[in-house]
């Protein structure tokens, strides 16, 4: 089955051969995976699909590899949990955490466009792979890239959490980190990617690496039974994720493995950087970048590349979004841990926040289902709880003066 037509400018439409390029040489407009849906419309069933493996690859029908899979054979199918304390906590019925903070192997739903990406690379022939990142797609590229035998170079902001750089380094890419914020770095790899010949997976090979997100849609999908949620809320930092989640729900509308979809979909941002949720609130297509200052690092793109689409995602929906500020960062991940036992890092917090401030305003009705994004894993950011919690007691080995402390403990807290 040939499926895969090329690439496509999502503004002008005009075609291009597949290739590694992501910018339309005519109106600068991005590039995007064209395929052949009359081809896959009847191919692609519920059936087909629950015979494929667990993992991202059961839909690789709809993703943009043509050969065998190179890389991240076990990436994805997370659990999407049925939560009932979370629920009762926001006074909501019908609540669901689809979980990629226990994402294989790195820990978040970065490792579902890193593995596309990864492949891809290898299909078009490159020796390195390369990528600009806030963190995660850091750990992601430099695991794949060790997995797939390739050279990487990874390029960061210098003020990345230490988690982050370790987690990087310990599978020996070459990191470069960058004293400016994201944006730079960014801006800096663009050059980059013009001079060498490298895969940039969220540059010159953004159309194939941005596909992988889909997966994260489809997965809620399929695991809801084929249903579409009412509301789905998402964290939001170049603006991809949430734009391939909408395509998702779209495609598979379209390809009937849905009976009908009326999904709302809501942008979740940091206060101290949500140029995406400005958008939204102040109801404009017209993106203002701005100088990220917030906890939420993963989520720190001043200057979204796909802000507009974002937007544009949230609006068609019917959906909203909203900023968290850092101290409500906070709150949102001990909630998460306290009721639910899963402990993401600072996106998953922006998406609790944010879920809970949209709930209170009645955005999202209390009886309507949820699904909330939890993208990323806490131990990855445990810097930002350093100030916030602390050992209860410190005790000799003893019995005794475990005694004394138990004693000294139950006296504090009816106090
Ligand atoms: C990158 C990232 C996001 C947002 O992804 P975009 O596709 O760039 O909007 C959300 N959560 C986590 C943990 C991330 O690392
Ligand atoms: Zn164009």
């Amino acid at each position: 089955m040939v499926k895969l037509k090329g690439l496509k400018c999502r503004e002008c439409g005009r075609k291009y051969p597949s290739s590694p390029a992501h910018i339309c040489e005519f109106c600068f407009g991005p590039l995007e995976v064209d395929y052949d849906y009359e081809a896959l419309r009847g191919v692609i069933t519920r059936a087909s699909i629950a015979a494929g493996p667990p993992s991202i690859w059961r839909y690789k029908d709809l993703l943009p590899i043509e050969g065998d899979v190179a890389v991240g054979h076990h990436v994805g199918f997370t659990p999407l949990i049925r939560s009932q304390n979370l629920a009762e906590e926001l006074g909501v019925t019908e609540l669901y955490i689809k979980n990629d903070s226990v994402c294989h192997p790195t820990w978040s739903f970065k490792d579902r466009v890193v593995s596309v990406a990864v492949t891809k690379a290898k299909e078009f022939g490159f020796d390195t792979v390369a990528c600009a990142s806030t963190g995660n797609l850091a750990n992601s590229v430099a695991a794949h890239a060790a997995e797939a035998r390739l050279k990487s170079y990874i390029f960061i902001p210098a003020d990345l959490e230490q988690g982050k750089v370790l987690g990087t380094l310990v599978y020996h890419p070459t990191l470069v980190a960058v004293e400016g914020t994201y944006d730079e770095v960014n801006r800096l790899c663009s050059e980059v990617s013009d001079k060498y010949r490298w895969a940039f997976v969220n540059i010159n090979i953004r159309p194939y690496y941005a596909e992988g997100s889909k997966t994260y849609g489809y997965e809620i999908l399929e695991q809801l039974g084929w249903r579409a949620p009412g509301h789905i809320v998402v964290p939001c930092a170049g603006g991809s994720l949430i734009t391939k989640i909408w395509k998702a729900i779209r495609e598979c509308t379209a390809l009937g493995l849905l009976e009908r979809a009326a999904t709302k979909m809501h942008a979740a941002q940091a206060l101290g950087c949500g140029p995406i949720v400005t958008m939204v609130k102040n109801d404009t297509d017209v993106l203002t970048p701005v100088r990220p200052n917030t906890i939420a690092k993963s989520l720190a793109i001043g200057n979204p590349a796909d802000g507009y689409y974002a937007y544009r995602s949230v609006k068609d929906s019917g959906g909203y979004g909203e900023h968290a500020t850092d101290e409500e960062i906070v709150e949102g991940m001990l909630l998460l841990a306290r009721a639910e036992g899963i402990f993401t890092e600072t996106a998953g917090g922006v998406t609790v926040a944010v879920t809970k401030k949209l709930i209170e305003a009645g955005v999202i009705p209390r009886d309507e289902s949820v699904v909330i994004c939890i993208t990323g894993n806490g131990l990855k950011t445990p810097d930002v709880l350093l100030e916030r919690l602390e050992t209860h007691v410190k005790i000799r080995p003893s019995l005794s003066a475990f005694d004394r402390a138990l004693a000294e403990l139950k006296s504090q807290s009816t106090q």
